[in-house]
């Protein structure tokens, strides 16, 4: 909720004790959009409450051996949400703030996400709390190991297919197909897990997909507002996968990349940042970008407020929120992360007449391409890097008019619009599959 003060700026009409609640809790913001297109839709109570919970929730234990003798013992997820339109699908995430109600959040989204691109499988997300980057590869390896074995009866690639999240990459995946595979006899099974080294079955064009499909959905949306690239200006809050990739496709289509940020802070240049350079900077500095000397010192919460055309945040959850949402000057926001706006906040920037391409939408690439990775695997057949892209362009575009239909349709958002088309598809699967 929100409303004009005297001023005429738009504030949000939420105590402060709420805002620290849902701050806190991802999952409340995708039960209130599933909520409320549950309403649209006409959702029994029935189906309401099978699909605003998570179907599994598997939690371990993993006592590992660090390099200094000890054994730490590590706290780790895994989550299937729901398995309607097809096996469990999503990443694993290492991170230090990683906790189970964020995980049953990223579940979901996934659900909705694989819906709304069309693609047959269902949600699911991992976790570990760790800190990656202050672990040495020995520890990680036997941490992704010891995890693989825990999940081992939960993963399968008609089950449960995991891919790389923040903290992880195609590295951890290569570990979980060696060790998942020992545990089945030795039988070499590169479909349980996408986002594999190209040596080991990865497909070609997955580690740039996301970020290409962000940036494919953000010249649909221009085009749509009858915008050319070239001239405009971004932020881009997060500088690992997802962030980078965005920023260099970004430039590439002439759009100035004026601001960068991770998780040490930002940097702002109204030339436009060079990318190949600060992605140069940031892989010889142990992946972040302090010290970079490309632009001057800002902070991610300025990031966000800058006065650019667009604005992608691609690094957390709920980073725009009621307090800042006000004074954001973007007109497009791209959600190249999970949740980076909190539910709240969605009136005000609506208000505002900021267009949001919506995270399960937005980021989808990724997802879509881990599924031709599955199909390639499983046909022992595999596509060259063109095949892959024009595919998942196609694939992404395809949504994206789906989306943009639908909102015209129903008067509502690109958000709502998105959960609509997700939820009806889910729930028409539910159906079909019967009593329970
Ligand atoms: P990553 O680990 O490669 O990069 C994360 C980036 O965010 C890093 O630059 C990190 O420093 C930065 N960061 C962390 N905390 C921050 C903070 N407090 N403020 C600002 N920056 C911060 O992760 P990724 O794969 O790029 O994922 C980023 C987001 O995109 C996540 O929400 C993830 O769920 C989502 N996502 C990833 C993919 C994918 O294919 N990798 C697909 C869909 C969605």
């Amino acid at each position: 909720m929100s409303r004009k003060n005297k001023d005429g700026m738009i504030e949000p009409v939420v105590s402060a004790e709420a805002l620290a609640a849902q701050s806190a809790d991802p999952y409340a913001s995708m039960l209130s959009r599933f909520h409320a297109a549950s309403d649209r839709l006409g959702l029994s109570p029935d189906e309401r409450e099978v699909l605003s919970r998570p179907s599994e929730i598997h939690i371990a234990y993993l006592p590992v051996a660090m390099d200094d003798g000890s054994v730490r013992v590590f706290e780790a997820y895994r989550v299937i949400h729901s398995r309607a339109l097809g096996p469990g699908k999503g990443g694993i995430r290492y991170a230090a703030e990683v906790n189970m109600r964020e995980v049953m959040a990223l579940a979901a989204w996934m659900t909705w996400k694989c819906a709304v691109v069309n693609i047959p499988y269902g949600g699911a997300k991992g976790g570990i709390t760790c800190e990656p980057k202050k672990m040495s590869v020995g520890e990680l390896e036997r941490l992704t190991r010891a995890y693989t074995r825990a999940m081992s009866d939960v993963f399968g690639p008609d089950k449960d297919i995991p891919a790389p999240d923040m903290g992880t990459s195609a590295r951890e995946m290569a570990w979980i197909v060696d060790e998942y595979s020992r545990l089945h006899r030795g039988n070499y099974i590169p479909a349980v897990v996408t986002g594999k080294p190209l040596e080991l079955g990865g497909s070609k064009g997955r580690v740039e997909a996301t970020g290409r499909g962000v940036t494919t959905v953000i010249l649909q949306a221009l085009q749509r507002m009858d915008r050319r690239p070239e001239g405009l200006t971004a932020a881009v809050q997060g500088f690992g996968n997802v962030g980078s990739i965005t920023a260099k496709y970004l430039s590439q289509n002439g759009i100035r990349v004026v601001a960068i940020s991770d998780k040490t802070g930002g940097f702002y240049n109204e030339n436009g940042i060079l990318i190949h350079q600060a992605i140069q900077y940031r892989d010889a500095h142990s992946g972040f970008l302090e010290g970079f000397k490309g632009g001057d010192r800002i902070s991610n919460e300025e990031l966000l407020t800058l006065g650019v055309d667009i604005l992608v945040p691609a690094a957390l959850e709920d980073q725009i929120t009621p307090q800042n949402a006000p004074h954001i000057k973007a007109w497009l926001i791209a959600e190249g992360a999970n949740g980076p706006t909190m539910a709240e906040a969605d009136p005000i920037l609506q208000d505002k007449g900021i267009t949001v391409i919506p995270d399960i939408l937005a980021n989808a690439g990724g997802v879509i391409v881990s599924y031709y990775e599955w199909v390639q695997n499983r046909r022992g057949h595999y596509y060259t890097e063109t095949e892959v892209q024009d595919r998942a362009d196609h694939t992404i575009k395809q949504a994206f008019d789906d989306v943009f239909t639908r909102a015209a349709a129903q008067k509502v958002s690109l958000r709502e619009a998105a959960y609509l088309i997700a939820v009806e598809r889910t729930v028409r699967a539910l159906r079909m599959h019967g009593r329970y």
